[in-house]
């Protein structure tokens, strides 16, 4: 299965694991709901490459697990933003 084939069944509900997690993790960690909203944000970004969404979305996921995990507010800060 190619990367978009597993975007596009996780965008229409079906998080499959592959050789890796679909990108909010929903196939290893049940209690993650992902908004079809943004999975399909995420799916167009992935399909133009447009790697800053990306990579905001990836942060965003790794937040909510670990935040679903911990009880604590979780915030991944871009290591790439620019600093004001
Ligand atoms: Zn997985």
């Amino acid at each position: 299965m190619t990367t978009i084939e597993q975007l596009d069944k996780w965008v229409d509900g079906e998080s499959i694991h592959t050789d890796k997690c679909v990108p909010d993790f929903s196939c290893c960690v049940k209690f993650i709901h992902t908004s079809k909203f943004d999975k399909e944000l995420f799916r167009d970004a992935y399909a133009v490459k447009n790697w800053d969404v990306v990579n905001f979305y990836l942060g965003k996921f790794l937040a909510d697990v670990l935040s679903g995990m911990t009880g604590q507010e979780v915030n991944i800060i871009n290591p790439k933003a620019k600093l004001n």
